[in-house]
């Protein structure tokens, strides 16, 4: 019985965030320029509160400036929309975030599109988007990024690959798919409507999961030899009241077919946030005329 590679998701990411910090400070010293965050927390969510403190420690460990703006949950749609005007105009800000889930009352929609193309570092504005899909640069959502590198930490060369993506949002499967495509893999993508999954699953080099549903994939589902990046983070209560993360596959199984592996967590989710530092970098240079550096994971 062979043991798929777990696919090390934290050490790549401590890797890629010493390799940025090392481009701010040349930034810093060549350029006087220090990148700006600006993260928007609208309400009480406990969850968002964790993501937001560990993107701002994070954004402030490899060196740039991180400005939280914690709104109250009953900030009204206007009200975002003008800060979010106010953060496009201010000069030291070169990338805004706002977490989501956002309060009922506000269309995360109306916000997303409101947010300057240039600082959008979540990539989830739909000029991005469009660009994305028509193949030329742009911002592109943090998790797919991430997804990409991990791949690519373990396949050379992904052209001819068949790749499944299950899930279409437009945060994680529509743009995993664009990057796929780009890498020239022959891409399927799948949801809730697709007839057979597992099938789909069986012809498919590169399986990317992405659906919230604790451990839906499992190893007969997959093809001997095939990596697998798991996206999903399921929070489930165990029986005595315990809880813990699982991911959109059954890692027990798949681990026993795969040929590689995320695990969750410490697979895909240390990624994003060290991708969401990058695109800051890279929309802070475009900003300033300066060309972008093609950052890459130091080696340790
Ligand atoms: P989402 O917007 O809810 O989209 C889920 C997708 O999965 C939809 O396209 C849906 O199909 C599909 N789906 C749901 N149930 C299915 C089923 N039984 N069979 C086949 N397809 C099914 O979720 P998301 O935002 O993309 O996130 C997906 C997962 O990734 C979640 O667990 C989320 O927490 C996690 N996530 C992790 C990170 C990270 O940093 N690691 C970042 C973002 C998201 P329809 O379109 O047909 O409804």
């Amino acid at each position: 019985m062979t043991t798929a590679t777990i696919i090390d998701g934290k050490r790549l990411a401590v890797r890629l965030r010493a390799g940025i910090a090392r481009h701010v400070r040349q930034l810093q010293e060549q350029h006087h320029c220090v990148p700006g965050l600006a993260v928007v927390l609208v309400g009480d969510d406990p969850a968002s509160h964790i993501y937001v403190r560990n993107k701002g420690g994070q954004a402030r460990e490899v060196g740039m400036n991180s400005i939280e703006h914690r709104m109250p949950a009953t900030t009204t749609q206007a009200e975002l929309l003008a800060r979010i005007a106010e953060l496009n105009q201010d000069p030291k800000v070169n990338g805004i975030l706002v977490q989501l889930p956002l309060p009922e009352q506000i269309d995360p929609e109306a916000v997303i599109e409101t947010i300057a193309v240039a600082k959008d570092v979540d990539g989830f504005h739909p000029y991005n988007a469009g660009l994305l899909a028509v193949g030329k640069a742009a911002m592109v959502p943090c998790t797919p990024v991430g997804c990409m590198m991990l791949l690519k930490d373990q396949i050379d060369d992904l052209t001819g690959k068949h790749a499944l993506v299950l899930g279409r949002s437009n945060i994680v499967g529509k743009p995993m798919a664009a990057l796929l495509l780009r890498e020239h893999c022959t891409v399927t993508i799948a949801h809730s409507r697709t007839r057979d999954l597992a099938a789909e699953c069986q012809r498919a080099d590169i399986v990317v999961a992405a659906v919230g549903r604790p451990q839906m994939v499992t190893g007969e589902w997959l093809k001997p030899g095939a990596t697998v990046i798991d996206v999903g983070i399921n929070r489930v209560t165990e029986p005595g009241g315990k809880s813990r993360l699982l991911g959109d596959v059954d890692f027990e199984s798949a681990v026993k077919v795969a040929r590689a592996i995320t695990p969750v967590p410490g697979g895909v989710g240390p990624m994003t946030i060290a991708c969401l530092l990058l695109n800051t970098l890279t929309a802070t240079c475009q900003q300033q005329g300066i060309p972008a550096p093609e950052v890459r994971p130091l080696s340790e």
